[in-house]
């Protein structure tokens, strides 16, 4: 896939590109291309440009996903600082780049008066990998906040969605692996700093005393399954600290995997694997993945 022609760019294109640096896990293959646009134009002309059979996809802090160890086909898209700004529209509304981190849209809400965002601030993601995949923490997530966004679909053409085309539930939406969100607008409600302050310090602590978060880990492993919670049912089956390689299921938050130092991918997805064999044997319910898996075993 390396010798294929491939548009010119104004970014950022580079062939075998490690990705294991560039994701939470640590672990994993390279993509076949890695392109960081300079602007949503040289994105959409690189697109256009592209053989349409070439498969594309986006990452943003590879805060939800294994790569798989034998790498990504096709070329892998990582916005960078040109699509990381954040903008107040109105009172209560903000335009938010598609590679802007969760921080960065809850702090910029609070410098402004709008409430309602905070919950951003504990999700260690880009606003990109937010409306991809419903992001959501203490009592709400994307689908309540999202007013529209930009994407630049796989032929280069770029169209606004509005939440009703989003096809929203609980950790999904309709977005397709070539579709690049660039922008987005979330709405709040208006807010006093200090009291937006209070609350993203409360979700801050909670989240310290609760998940690994300096661990090499992909945030939730499971979906919550709709009989109750993925980490009572892992932690019923006995599946704490459980580990395979280098790779263990968390102590502190059994919903939790972790690569404990030079774990591949295939030890981390196994371990996955066994997990949900050991839920399913026990209760009978099958968990479903909440962390994308991407590329080749
Ligand atoms: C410690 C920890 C805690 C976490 N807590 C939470 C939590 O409370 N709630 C929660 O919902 N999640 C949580 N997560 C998971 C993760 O942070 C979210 O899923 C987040 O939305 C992923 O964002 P990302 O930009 O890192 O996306 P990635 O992990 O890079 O990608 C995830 C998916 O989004 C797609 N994507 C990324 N950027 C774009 C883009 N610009 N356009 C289109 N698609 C894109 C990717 O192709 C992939 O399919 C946690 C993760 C960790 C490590």
């Amino acid at each position: 896939m390396t010798t294929l022609t491939l548009p010119s760019v104004r970014g950022k294109l580079t062939p075998n590109a490690p990705l294991a640096p560039l994701v939470w896990f640590k672990s994993g293959g390279t993509a076949d291309w890695l392109f960081e646009p300079r602007d949503v134009a040289d994105l959409q002309d690189f697109l256009a440009g592209l053989a349409p059979a070439v498969p594309v996809m986006a990452l943003g802090l590879g805060s939800n996903l294994i790569v798989r160890d034998g790498g990504v086909p096709g070329v892998v898209i990582r916005l960078g600082k040109a699509f990381a700004k954040v903008e107040k529209i109105d009172e209560v509304t903000l335009n938010c780049g598609g590679g802007a981190s969760g921080i960065l849209v809850s702090s910029t809400a609070r410098d402004n008066g709008i409430a309602g965002l905070e919950f951003l601030r504990s999700i260690p993601g880009t606003v990109g990998g937010f409306v991809r995949m419903n992001g959501g923490a203490y009592g709400r997530e994307v689908k309540d906040v999202l007013i529209d966004c930009d994407v630049v679909i796989r032929s280069g053409e770029i169209a606004t969605l509005p939440l009703s085309e989003l096809g929203y539930t609980y950790r999904h939406s309709d977005l397709t692996d070539g579709s690049i969100v660039v922008a987005a607008r979330f709405r709040g409600h208006p807010g006093e700093p200090d009291a937006i302050q209070a609350e993203m310090d409360r979700i801050s602590a909670a989240r310290e005393a609760s998940q690994p978060l300096r661990s090499k880990t992909g945030g939730s492993t499971f979906k919550n399954p709709e009989s109750g919670k993925a980490w009572e049912l892992v932690d019923k089956a006995g599946c704490r600290g459980l580990s395979l390689g280098g790779a263990q299921v968390s102590e502190k938050h059994t919903n939790f995997l972790i690569n404990t130092g030079e774990a591949t991918s295939a030890e981390i997805e196994a371990l996955g694997e066994e997990v949900r064999k050991r839920v399913k044997d026990m209760s009978g319910v099958e968990l479903e993945w909440e962390i994308k898996r991407i590329g080749r075993p």
